[in-house]
């Protein structure tokens, strides 16, 4: 008789979004007159930039001409592709070899895949609240996971210290929920922590577009010793707007061995065992997010999302409520005023605004009492919705 794998009894936080929309649901249906103002999820509002549609459109007119055509795809990414995300490294003063940069389908698949690369017996890291998949994909793969938890006490930034046994350590910067961002001494110790105990970082850097500060590195690699411990995971999806489009990149520098073996080695290895590469079309619309006139379109659009998150901030300043993120993040990371829980304060705000957030308890125990507003919605509803928060909070 089959055993199905009972991990999956062990998975929480996917009631979160769908209680959220549960409940915005039930609200409309009981007020089909009031507007609903989403500041909660974290897809974007704008469309992919002109550079990626003519690309997307060119590669399609390839797939219908036999000199064009383009059949299976080099499990690794195009090399057109590899070298203008290498290239894109260039302008944090990183240098990879092409074959360190992976064509991945989103971070999210990598997440759950790149786990393949680590024996069951080692254990993760995670620092809560926490973007979920850290936790879920070890979860179902049935690894022990450690959780450090951060609060306003650190800052959300969370130090190594030496009773941390971890064999796995993962850090998001800038981070999904809090909209903190580490800094270089902070990355340093990290690094210098994996690279002294043999461990291997996996740094997610979904959100590196939006580092305006010169003192927050984009990319792990930025930090002396990360080639020989990190790999480094990143997505167009919030930097181009490619949610649905579907394109992400993991570097997996050659420094990195253990046990003897290449990582890099084996993760070429892998992708050939589980990918047939990503589409062509795709790759070519994600190529031109590399070019200096996507380049110039795609900050136009994260220029949006930094005045939305502006107008969140000034809304929160204004009523003097605590938070975190905001300036070099999408995310703003706020204590729910007056004690509120967070799922109380999600209805507060539901109920007396129309204001949809996300609930902080749904990002780790630590989250409980916190609320993630994003800054990814329509400019239009995040404004009608910082006046309202101002006029709501005030009390
Ligand atoms: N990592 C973080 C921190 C995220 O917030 C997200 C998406 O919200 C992802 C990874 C997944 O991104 P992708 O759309 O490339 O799968």
């Amino acid at each position: 008789m089959l055993k199905p794998n009972t991990h999956y009894a062990e998975l929480k936080t996917s009631y979160l979004f769908s209680t959220v929309i549960e409940k915005t649901e039930e609200y409309k249906a009981n007020h089909p007159d009031k507007k609903i103002y989403r500041l909660g999820v974290g897809d974007v509002s704008l469309p992919l930039c002109d550079a990626v549609i003519k690309a997307l459109h060119g590669a399609v007119d390839d797939q219908a001409s036999k000199d064009t055509f383009e059949g299976y795809m080099p499990e690794c990414g195009k090399p057109f592709l590899r070298e203008a995300i290498a290239g894109y490294y260039k302008n944090f003063g990183v240098g990879l070899d092409t074959d360190e940069v992976f064509v991945s389908s989103g971070a999210c698949d990598e997440l759950a895949d790149i786990i393949d690369l680590f024996d069951l017996s080692n254990t993760a890291l995670v620092m809560e609240p926490a973007y979920p998949a850290y936790v879920e994909t070890n979860t179902l793969a049935g690894r022990e996971i450690l959780h450090i938890k951060s609060d306003e006490s650190n800052g959300f930034i969370p130090l190594p210290d030496e009773n941390i046994k971890a064999d796995i350590i993962y850090i998001c910067s800038p981070n999904n929920p809090t909209g903190v961002v580490f800094d270089r001494p902070t990355l340093k110790k990290w690094v210098d922590f994996a690279n002294s105990h043999g461990s291997v970082m996996i740094f997610d850097a979904a959100y590196e577009i939006f580092i305006e500060d010169e003192k927050f590195p984009h990319s792990i690699y930025e930090i002396e010793g990360a080639r020989s411990c990190a790999i480094e995971i990143c997505s167009l999806s919030k930097t181009a707007g490619f949610t649905g489009t579907r394109l992400g990149y993991t570097v997996v520098p050659k420094d990195i061995i253990r046990g003897g073996m290449s990582l890099n080695v084996m993760w070429t290895r892998n992708r050939l065992s589980k990918t047939n590469g990503v589409s062509y079309i795709i790759q070519k619309g994600a190529a031109a997010v590399f070019t200096p006139e996507g380049q110039a379109q795609i900050k136009d659009n994260i220029r949006v999302y930094k005045n939305n998150a502006r107008m969140i901030t000034d809304a929160l300043d204004k009523v003097g409520i605590w938070y975190t993120g905001g300036k070099n993040s999408p995310y703003i990371w706020v204590k729910c005023p007056h004690n509120m829980k967070s799922w109380e304060f999600f209805d507060y705000l539901l109920n007396r605004a129309q204001i949809i957030g996300t609930p902080g308890a749904g990002f780790g125990e630590c989250g409980e009492g916190y609320f993630r507003f994003s800054a990814f919605g329509d400019p239009e509803d995040t404004k009608e919705a910082a006046e309202r928060m101002k006029e709501l909070l005030k009390e």
